[in-house]
């Protein structure tokens, strides 16, 4: 039995639509963001190749992971949600709400504002750091990077880069 290499894009999509109350979105707006919502759960899950000279991250932690909370307000006119203040303690963030639903509970229009707080974890990890590479068969091992330390047989002439492996006889 193989595995389809996209289950776990389709299960994060699943759980996404799961997850969602049964009503049916307003606005055009409010739609296009649950689509593309499901959109980035399925690239999440499969989680593409990294950019062309971007290496994969790390697992090893630099420093604890952070929380932090930050209040939103939902800008109509931009049909987006604008951060305005980022708090450390989740209770001072829902403090922070109640008095901007209090002191600014409507925009001039008479339409009421709408704020979310939202938890943002930040992850710290260290960047994998390149291998060594030696330099062309021959060199100086002195002056090799990938040599340094390992005391090659005299007279002390770089290996060279570790040998492609043989080449498959091409069939056209
Ligand atoms: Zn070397």
């Amino acid at each position: 039995m193989t595995t389809d290499p996209r289950q776990s894009a389709y299960d994060a999509v699943f759980a996404y639509i799961r997850s969602q109350p049964d009503v049916v979105p307003a606005t055009v707006v409010e739609r296009n963001a649950m689509i593309w919502r499901a959109v980035h759960a399925a690239l999440d899950a499969v989680s593409p190749a990294p950019a062309a000279g971007v290496q994969p991250p790390t697992t090893i932690q630099a420093h604890p992971t952070t929380t932090q909370w930050d209040v939103e307000v939902y800008d109509p006119r931009h049909s987006a949600w604008v951060a305005t203040t980022r708090f450390h303690d989740p209770e001072v963030a829902a403090d922070a709400v109640k008095d901007y639903e209090k002191t600014t509970p409507t925009w001039p229009d008479g339409s009421p504002v709408q704020h979310r707080t939202v938890r943002a974890t930040t992850t710290y990890t260290v960047e994998p750091s390149e291998p060594l590479k030696h330099l062309p068969k021959g060199t100086n091992a002195e002056d090799c990077p990938a040599c340094k330390g390992t005391n090659p047989d005299y007279p002390f002439l770089c290996p060279g880069p570790p040998a492609a492996p043989a080449a498959t006889e091409a069939t056209s």
